[in-house]
């Protein structure tokens, strides 16, 4: 029989595991409307803290909906959507409390044009956390070092080419030490030959262990780092599997369809 301090020890490595594996985003039954249009029904995805989704389907079939909703970009109509453990409703006053613990990477970069690489890095630890001017910039300095684009620190977002903006706005989440990074086609407004760049830094980014939720269509990408491939059609979640069993053997014709298309 085991002694009490090795039970206790083993309690606490398995309160530890379900910390570890808690969700992070909880979507219940969302229903997204924009008028009489049926944008998200009946949606349902929990992610996981440090699990990878890639979040894929055709144009218009409302992945960047859900991620917005996520992010309470976009209000839900109905159901419920619980991020860190705070619920997303109308009447919130910690929506920045949310937010902050949330980093979007958006296809077109939103950089802040007049600001230097490092001031756009800066600009939100400074005005959210807190955090003082050279507390910021010793973060956003090593963040920047980590993406290897620390030797553009000075300049402006336009003397960048897309990839090495796409890389500063993801260096910019990152600065927020966020528990969860949301994508949305990040490659996609990108030359072909930047597409890399900016996949390899959300690689290492995995690697890292950060919870990622990526729409994005590299399906390389999804093979390398997703544990989950999440694929929506019309509004709804119509199938979920790891990327092996997806890409192999997708269940449905509509997946079957969109793979066809894009592969
Ligand atoms: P995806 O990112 O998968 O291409 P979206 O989530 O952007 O799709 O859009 C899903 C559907 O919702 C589309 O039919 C789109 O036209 C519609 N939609 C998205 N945003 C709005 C909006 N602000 N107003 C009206 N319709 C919208
Ligand atoms: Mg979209």
């Amino acid at each position: 029989m085991r002694n009490l301090r090795e039970k206790k020890m083993a309690r606490e490595i398995a309160a530890n595991e379900t910390g570890r594996s808690a969700a992070i985003v909880t979507v219940e039954n969302v229903v997204k409307r924009f008028g009489g249009f049926t944008a998200l029904s009946d949606v349902n995805l929990s992610v996981r803290a440090g699990e990878k989704i890639v979040l894929c389907g055709p144009s218009g079939s409302g992945k960047s909906t859900l991620i917005r909703c996520i992010n309470h970009i976009e209000k839900h109509d109905g159901g419920r959507i619980v991020v860190d453990g705070i619920e997303l409703s109308d009447r919130m006053s910690d929506i920045n409390d949310v937010r902050r613990e949330v980093g979007m990477v958006f296809q077109s970069f939103n950089l802040f044009p007049h600001l230097s690489v490092v001031e756009n890095c800066m600009l939100a630890p400074i005005k959210v956390r807190g955090l003082s001017r050279a507390e910021a910039h010793e973060r956003a300095i090593g963040v920047l070092r980590k993406v290897r684009i620390h030797d553009q620190a000075s300049k402006y977002p336009g003397q960048l080419s897309g990839g090495q903006q796409q890389r500063v706005a993801i260096a910019r989440a990152l600065c927020m030490q966020p528990k969860i990074m949301l994508f949305d086609e990040p490659t996609s407004a990108l030359d072909p030959e930047m597409v890399k760049e900016v996949l390899d830094t959300m690689v290492e980014l995995a690697r890292d262990g950060m919870t990622m939720v990526c729409v994005t269509h590299e399906m390389g990408f999804a093979r390398e780092v997703a544990d989950r491939v999440v694929f929506m059609d019309r509004g709804a979640i119509v199938e979920e599997a790891d990327p092996e069993t997806f890409f192999r053997a997708p269940r449905t014709e509509r997946a079957r369809a969109f793979l066809g298309q894009i592969i």
